[in-house]
């Protein structure tokens, strides 16, 4: 038998390919074969995503730390992770907007901005990302990370954040008239969430680390709104 991947005659014996380790025997790429490619990129119990959401929801920064540690083939890929995170959020984002914007009662000018921001959130998301993951390696520079592994971290965290906002739009289209105390715990108990990923990705628990991490949440969130009021600004005098 012959590897399709890598042309090398492979013993009839072997399931995968000794030389480059792909599958042997795979058929004709189909719908059947997408479909159970899909499946098991889910349900898998080695690189499973379902596996994956679980232990980032108890062990999040163990998993990024065992990721970048060398464990690559244990757990769903932190780039793709994000990437679908992300847009799977967008569709419940924009299904959500008509009952955010009926319900909260603001003027028309922040009306438009907040319109803009959820049209482009997938955008926004992308571009706080390596901010995000470069203000997390300034600040523990001194524990001997490289940055490429922040931005791991961060994809993991930003990744399992928008499962978070999906679970709270769910809430708020429940419960439309919560939306403001229900925003407030919802954002502190992720901020609690993402304190622990990093005192656990930087294996620390000390006073000080938890004050640069408020620090760095307060910093990411600011910049993150002066990004969308300055490009709606642009945005808007331009009139695209
Ligand atoms: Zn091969």
């Amino acid at each position: 038998m012959k590897c399709k991947n890598c042309n090398k005659v492979v013993g009839e014996t072997h399931s995968y390919c000794p030389h480059c380790g792909q599958k042997m025997g795979l058929g004709r790429l189909n719908f059947k074969q997408l479909l159970k490619d899909l499946w098991v990129s889910l349900t898998n119990t080695d690189q499973g995503i379902l596996r994956l959401i679980k232990h980032l929801t108890y062990r999040p920064g163990k998993v990024a730390r065992e990721y970048v540690s060398g464990r690559r083939k244990s757990y769903f890929n932190p780039f793709n992770y994000l990437l679908l995170t992300v847009a799977i959020a967008l569709y419940f984002i924009l299904q959500f907007e008509t009952v955010a914007l009926d319900y909260s009662k603001i003027e028309p000018d922040n009306k438009e901005l907040l319109q803009f921001a959820f049209k482009y959130f997938n955008i926004f998301i992308l571009l706080m990302w390596p901010i995000h993951g470069s203000l997390i390696w300034l600040f523990f520079r001194r524990r001997q990370t490289n940055y490429v592994e922040n931005l791991a971290l961060t994809a993991y965290l930003s990744g399992q954040t928008m499962l978070y906002y999906i679970l709270a739009l769910a809430l708020f289209t429940i419960f439309p008239s919560l939306l403001g105390p229900l925003g407030t715990i919802i954002g502190l108990l992720i901020s609690i969430w993402y304190t622990i990923a990093i005192l656990q990705f930087y294996q620390t628990k000390s006073f000080w680390s938890i004050l640069k991490i408020v620090f760095i949440i307060t910093l990411t969130n600011i910049i993150s709104q002066g990004i969308i009021y300055s490009t709606f600004h642009i945005y808007r005098t331009l009139d695209i």
